[in-house]
Order: C-alpha cells, then structure tokens, then sequence
C-alpha cells in the first residue's frame, strides 16, 4: 500500500546515522548532533558505538541490535517511536543496512508509516568507487564473496555477463582467494582496484588487471591486512554469457552420456538444478 511519512510533532523520528569507517573526523557535524539528540541509540556492538560517543562527549542512552536480536527489537523501538521519542541506528562503521543490521527494523518502520530520516556519511562502497577511477554510472554492489571457493566462484560466474562495475567488501584473510577465483572466472585481463584501509593511515589502493592484482596479493604478505573493498570493471560487450557456458559444457556432455547423466554431471560442474539443466539437455538435444 503506498504510504508517506514526514517528520511530525507527535510521533518520533529514525535516523539513520552514518559512522566514519575509520578517520573520525568523517562525522558529520550533523551526525553528532543528532546522536546527542536523541533518546536512544540502537547500535550493531553497543561498547565499539559506547566508546565512539564518549570520544566526542555524548552519553545518550544505548541498546544493542544486532542481526541476532534485531526482528525482537523490533516491537519495542516502534513503540518508543510512536510515544514520540526520537531513536538513531548506527552499525559499527559506514552506513548502516550496508553489509549491516538495520534492514528489518527500517523496512518495519516504513511499513508503519512512521518517519525514517538518513544521515547521510562515510560507506565504503561509495568512497571507493569515487576514488577507484572505474566506471560509476552503473554498478553492482554484492557485499561480501562467499567463504569457500566453490561457492565463491559460482557467485562469481553468475555476474560474468553482468554490464556493471562489480563491488565486493572483502576481508583481509580471503582477499588473496578472492581475487584468484575473480581472475579465474571472469577473467584476468578485466580490470580491477583493490582499496586498503580507507580513510585510515595505512590506506593503500592497488589498480591493475586482475591477474595482476591476484598475483601481486598472491606473493606480497603485509597486503593482507586490514580491511578491503575489490571493485572490478564491467563485462565488455560481446563477453560471453553464462547461458552460453552452461550450453557449451552441455553439449560436450551430450556427446558422450545420455541426457540424464549430462545433467546430473553438469548440474555439478555448473552449481545449477539438474532438473533445469535436463531440460535444456531436451532443448539442445532436439536442435534447440
Ligand atoms: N556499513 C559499512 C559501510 O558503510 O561501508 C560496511 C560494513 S561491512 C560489515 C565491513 C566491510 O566494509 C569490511 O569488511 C570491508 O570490506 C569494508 N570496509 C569498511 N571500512 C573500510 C575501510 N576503511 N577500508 C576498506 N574497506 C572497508
């Protein structure tokens, strides 16, 4: 149902606050006036936002949510902003929602008609893009690879074809494999920046094709440290699809195994349901 929401006398208002990502001095005047305004702050780690405050001499009132407790929360804050007080969500760095918790107690907010207002601020995905010198107009954000490389690279696979800049946030212990399985996938001449540590001392930005950056992380060690933010180019006109692949690995298949075996080896091969993949077998096999 469409809905409208101003900030209004009698009841209270969300704002979502936005946190340096590591120079502190990247808070908004705006920000800390706000976060000393209000009546309570939900905060993704209560200490890490506890000792935040306190370095610019706010002492508002704290409550944690994070992605274990945040739907139980949820009845509570609305009651609170309904009684007209005014409550701020911060997550431990950035902009909250972003790779963060706040997703459900916002969409819970606006589904009640009640007024979210943002305050605006440092996010990783933003500053590196702004500084990564790869196109901007049309990106992809994906937050953060899987763990394990085989549901990595399928991941992977599936933005292949994707005609948008591909942001990923990273973490210091899989940056290497990340880029190694992105240069595999998608190809090593794609290119590629890798931002460390934005904001902060040791920031550090590494631009090149893939296979360079995968090979400089794979021999350098004081690179994996800290925290990263991997933005890789687009997919150029006329790369292949992974429809394509999935056809080419297909029809190899067929001709050696009936359509069955086809699929069930190529549903392992692909990470793709075999039933979905059989019917393509179908497809292919009556000159599809
Ligand atoms: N909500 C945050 C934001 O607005 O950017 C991000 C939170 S997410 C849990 C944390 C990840 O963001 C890190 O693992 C890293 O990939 C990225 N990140 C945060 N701060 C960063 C920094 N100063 N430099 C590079 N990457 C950073």
């Amino acid at each position: 149902m469409p809905s409208s929401s101003s900030a209004g006398a009698e009841t209270g208002t969300l704002f979502v606050v936005a946190t340096p990502i590591g120079n502190l001095d990247d808070a908004s005047p705006r920000a800390r006036a706000t976060l000393a305004a209000v009546a309570l702050v939900a905060a993704e780690d209560t200490r890490h936002t506890r000792t935040l405050l306190a370095s610019w001499g706010i002492d508002t009132d704290m409550i944690s949510l994070h992605e274990h407790n945040e739907e139980a929360r949820i009845p509570g804050l609305l009651d609170r902003l309904r009684h007209g007080e005014d409550l701020a969500l911060v997550s431990d760095a950035g902009t909250p929602l972003l790779a963060d918790p706040g997703y459900r107690l916002v969409r819970a907010v606006v589904s009640a008609g009640l007024p979210v207002r943002p305050i605006p601020g440092p996010c990783a995905l933003v500053a590196a893009l702004s500084a990564s010198g790869l196109p901007t107009d049309r990106f992809l954000f994906a937050g953060f690879l899987p763990a394990r490389s085989g549901p990595r690279k399928a991941a992977l696979a599936e933005l292949r074809s994707m005609a948008s800049t591909l942001v990923f946030y990273e973490t210091p212990h899989r940056i290497k494999a990340a880029l190694a399985d992105a240069a595999e996938v998608l190809g090593g001449d794609r290119e590629a920046w890798v931002g460390r540590e934005l904001t902060k001392r040791f920031e550090t930005h590494y631009s090149g094709s893939l296979a360079e950056l995968a090979g400089r992380f794979a021999t350098g060690d004081e690179e994996e440290r800290g925290e990263f933010v991997l933005i890789i180019g687009a997919a150029q006109a006329g790369a292949p699809a992974t429809e394509l692949d999935a056809d080419a690995v297909l029809k190899a298949l067929l001709a050696e195994l009936p359509a069955s075996k086809a699929a069930k080896v190529a549903a392992k091969l692909l990470d793709r349901p075999r039933q979905e993949l059989f019917q393509r077998c179908l497809t292919l096999t009556q000159g599809g």
